[in-house]
């Protein structure tokens, strides 16, 4: 689990520990709390060197990593006009590299062990975009093609990947937006609220067990996109 040390993140490894799974975390600044099942690992999944010595760590911990979640991510939020290439970048080489940086390092063992789960966090602004967040928007649209074409290579093995696409959820990402940003975002979903992390935690532990699920792309919206 990458960006295990806070929201979402933090919310689906303890979803796993609590159903019996053996779950490494990464974090970059203060360890995350640590619990039965759980390890903290240090990352930076811009950086391969470290990408590789965290994989080496989980398995020395806890055996072959079978499912990888690739959640680690960051905004930088400005229009166009006044986005400068390392805001793009940074935003691209943290959310959907950093994604290509874990799954790779992980698909070496789940060839190996004949068997892996792979599920990339995206967001609904993939699929609809957003005023001032292409740089995010683009990152996690290339997660949807690198998901599906992964399943292509990796058809006939029972190795899967996956995309989960939240809608604005309660973590520190969406405290940074506007009331009436907010206000915008709740009065196009029928459900009326955000997302709780443990609710887009309950879909990444449906993947983790659904082996004949491919390729896809599951919103997590409270219904903003009626399913798309
Ligand atoms: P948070 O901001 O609460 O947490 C982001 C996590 O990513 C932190 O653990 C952070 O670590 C980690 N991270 C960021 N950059 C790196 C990096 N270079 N290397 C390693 N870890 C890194 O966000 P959420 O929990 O809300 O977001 C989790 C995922 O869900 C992200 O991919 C986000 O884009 C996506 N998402 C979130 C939505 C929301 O409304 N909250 C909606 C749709 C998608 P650190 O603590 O060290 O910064």
């Amino acid at each position: 689990m990458t960006g295990g040390n806070r929201g979402i993140g933090l919310a689906t490894a303890r979803r796993f520990a609590r159903a019996g799974d053996r779950v490494t975390v990464t974090y970059r600044g203060a360890e995350p709390p640590v619990s039965e099942g759980l390890i903290a690992v240090r990352c930076d999944v811009t950086d391969s060197q470290q990408v590789d010595q965290a994989f080496k760590e989980a398995e020395a911990a806890h055996g072959p990593v079978t499912v990888l979640v690739a959640n680690a991510g960051v905004t930088h939020d400005r229009l166009l006009v006044r986005m400068s290439e390392e805001d793009f970048t940074s935003v691209v080489d943290t959310n959907l590299t950093g994604a290509f940086r874990v799954a790779r390092r992980a698909i070496r063992g789940m060839l190996r062990e004949g068997h892996g789960r792979i599920v990339l966090i995206s967001s609904t602004v993939a699929l609809h975009g957003a005023a001032g967040q292409a740089n995010y928007a683009a990152a996690k649209a290339g997660l949807v093609g690198f998901a599906r074409s992964l399943t292509h290579e990796l058809g006939s093995r029972d190795i899967t990947c996956n995309v989960v696409a939240p809608g604005l959820t309660e973590t520190d990402m969406s405290r940074a937006l506007t009331e009436e940003q907010r206000r915008d975002l709740l009065s196009q979903t029928p459900a009326g609220r955000l997302a709780r992390p443990e609710e887009v935690a309950d879909v990444v532990a449906f993947l983790a067990g659904a082996g004949y699920v491919r390729g896809a792309v599951i919103p997590v919206d409270g219904g903003a996109g009626l399913g798309h």
